[in-house]
């Protein structure tokens, strides 16, 4: 490992500044850390806010990211609060966590890390801490001890594993009493830590032990990888996501060095004793699940509610779902909650895997016992709290015609609930712009509805990129006006095309996921109020659309057995964004009313009930009601949308 370290960057920097500076350098090594990993300090004579001087220790907070920290980040701590506790016999967490809450010399400064008593009781100013892959493929070994004096010396020392708190902060500072400039101690089956008055000391002693672990256990050349397996993938994934008890996204990786780690025998058997460092159990889970089938999920969840059922110190237990699924021949999914959960559960795996193969036969990580220790600590356990769940979390909805006015409203109201979006249109750009938008929980795809290859391969994306399918709006539409006389063949057999047999490819793409997945679903069609109350001059449409409402109607009674829901919705008169409202289809539509093209809007708002103007967004809140469980015992319903209208023939 190289050492990062420019002395013309740090020329000037002192105090926190520079353990900024020395931070990111960790934090940007990804052998180093990951997401939040690991933690850094420096002691300073500051002035409290009364001007009196104070010695302050800076530390990261929890769950902080070292890549990116900002000096404002960093929680000062009172030392003279701190350093008195090392004569106690005993102190437990929830103390702990007190007195370091009573330590803060700024009180509105965020958590401290958990381990700041370790960053406390230790003398030297600056003291960094890492989960280094190769460091851990050495030391989580049953002589982890003797491999540490072996290969990095006596002079740095050693201690037990142990969950993170008060005794390991004292086990540390007795360890390493006497230790000056380059002191280092390794936190067996955890990670390193090195300190000294130098910051640069301190950082360029910590790149030189993991290198010399790098050299003692390099990482093998990888072997050959079994050719990438696409449509089993897309297949296997919604079945394990079925299986999985609770609503997840999966993230699906099958790059040769993953695919070549998991056609290693004896690797697939090292990631089932335990995790590289009790840091990622949460992220991870203890042991990944080895996946031929979804048969496997269910036996993973049935061991896990076993170890879980020992001490778990009053906390509630957690889902019993794998975090993390090797498929042998396949690839590699992570689930999580959100895309982002399971994209850390994914760099953390990635990472597992180098450790697994670095480390060798001898890999002997924490227990099953202090495994279960550490995952179920009120400290860890804070780290998952969120807020604000939304409606839609952990669920993926397919939606077409998604970058109109109907479709993005859609689109945008289904986001702020939590789910993740495959959204399609036939305008590639306008799609590729709202899923930027969007960010990571959706998937923008360049999409003909009318043509079947093209609705599978959107369907399959959806099962490779988040791991199934829960929501389908079928929502992509054209309009054409004409009165019947005038009506061409073509623009009849088009108005059919898109506005019927589309919605039939989709259905018939999106049931099989359904039925493979075991989760239930929902169905949205957008239809129109032209099918109970059409207009003249608007029969292609009015009839493709009242064929597309039939459709749904027998989906509802084909869908049911899997609990699939299916419902429609018969907007009306949505101009805002619309495609479907184009130049033409307005001129043709004021004459066939008799007023002007201008004041079209108007007349339609005057129309109705309300004598409202009926907006996308109303549209999609009528779609998220059918989406979400809030619907969970409609079927088959249609719901208008049009302020009100007057049928023009009775049912
Ligand atoms: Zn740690």
């Amino acid at each position: 490992m190289e050492s990062r370290w420019r002395q013309a960057d740090a020329e000037g920097l002192e105090g926190v500044a520079l353990l900024v500076y020395v931070s990111r350098l960790i934090g940007r090594e990804r052998d180093l850390v990951l997401w939040g990993g690991g933690n850094t300090s420096v002691k300073v004579q500051a002035a409290d806010a009364l001007g009196r001087p104070v010695d302050l220790l800076f530390i990261k907070p929890s769950g902080a990211d070292l890549a990116s920290i900002r000096e404002e980040e960093f929680a000062p701590l009172r030392l003279e609060d701190l350093r008195p506790l090392r004569g106690r016999e005993a102190l437990d967490d929830a103390g702990m966590v007190d007195l370091v809450a009573c330590a803060l010399s700024r009180p509105a400064a965020a958590r401290p890390s958990i381990e700041a008593l370790l960053h406390a009781f230790l003398p030297q100013r600056f003291v960094l801490h890492s989960h280094a892959d190769a460091l851990l493929a050495l030391c989580n070994h049953a002589d982890g001890a003797g491999r540490v004096r072996e290969v990095l010396g006596t002079d740095v020392a050693a201690v037990p594993y142990r969950r993170p708190g008060f005794a390991l902060a004292r086990e540390v500072a007795e360890a390493c009493a006497g230790m000056k400039e380059g002191g280092a101690c390794v936190l067996l089956k955890h990670g390193l830590v090195t300190f000294g008055d130098d910051a640069r000391a301190a950082y360029e002693r910590h790149i030189e032990l993991v290198t010399r672990c790098e050299q003692a256990l390099p990482l093998p050349a990888v072997g050959e990888a079994a050719p990438p397996d696409r449509d089993r993938a897309a297949r296997l994934g919604p079945q394990l996501r079925g299986a999985l008890g609770v609503r997840r996204v999966l993230l699906f990786d099958d790059d040769p060095e993953v695919r070549a780690a998991l056609s290693d025998e004896a690797l697939l058997e090292r990631t089932q004793r335990g995790p590289a460092t009790a840091d990622h159990l949460i992220r991870t889970g203890r042991v990944p699940c080895i996946v031929r089938g979804p048969e496997d999920v269910v036996r993973y969840r049935e061991a896990y509610g076993e170890w879980a059922s020992g001490d778990r110190e009053g906390l509630e237990r957690l889902p019993s779902a794998p975090h993390v699924m090797l498929a042998p021949g396949v690839g590699m999914w992570t689930c999580g909650r959100t895309f982002e959960e399971a994209v850390v559960a994914h760099d953390l795996y990635r990472q597992t895997l180098r450790i697994l193969q670095r480390a060798g036969d001898g890999w002997e990580p924490i227990d099953a016992e202090q495994a279960l220790h550490a995952e179920y600590w009120p400290l860890q356990h804070a780290k998952l709290q969120r807020f604000g769940p939304g409606e839609l979390e952990g669920r993926v909805a397919w939606i077409s015609g998604a970058a109109g006015g109907i479709g993005s409203a859609i689109a945008r109201r289904f986001a702020a609930e939590g789910a993740h979006l495959i959204l399609c249109d036939i305008d590639g750009d306008a799609v590729e712009a709202l899923a930027r938008e969007i960010g990571i929980h959706a998937l923008a795809l360049d999409c003909d509805v009318t043509d079947e290859a093209q609705v599978q391969d959107s369907f399959r994306r959806a099962c490779l990129g988040y791991g199934g399918v829960d929501i389908v709006v079928s929502n992509a539409g054209i309009a054409h006006a004409a009165l019947l006389e005038e009506l061409t063949l073509e623009d009849w057999r088009r108005s059919m095309e898109v506005n019927s047999t589309a919605h039939y490819l989709v259905a018939r793409a999106a049931l099989p996921i359904l039925r493979e997945q075991e989760l239930g679903g929902a169905f949205v069609f957008v239809a129109s109020k032209n099918v109970p109350a059409p207009g003249a001059g608007f029969a292609a449409y009015s009839a493709a659309k009242a064929a597309q409402t039939q459709l749904a109607r027998v989906l509802a009674l084909e869908a049911a057995p899997l609990g699939v829901r299916v419902n429609v919705l018969h907007p009306d008169a949505v101009f805002e964004g619309s495609g479907l409202w184009s130049a033409e289809v307005r001129r043709e539509r004021a004459r066939a009313h008799g007023v002007p093209v201008e004041e079209l809007e108007d007349f339609y708002t005057r129309r109705n009930l309300l004598r409202t103007r009926v907006r996308p967004q109303d549209v999609a809140e009528a779609a998220l009601f059918f989406a979400s469980d809030r619907s969970s015992r409609t079927t088959g319903a249609t719901l208008a949308v049009d302020g009100g209208v007057r049928e023009a023939f009775p049912r």
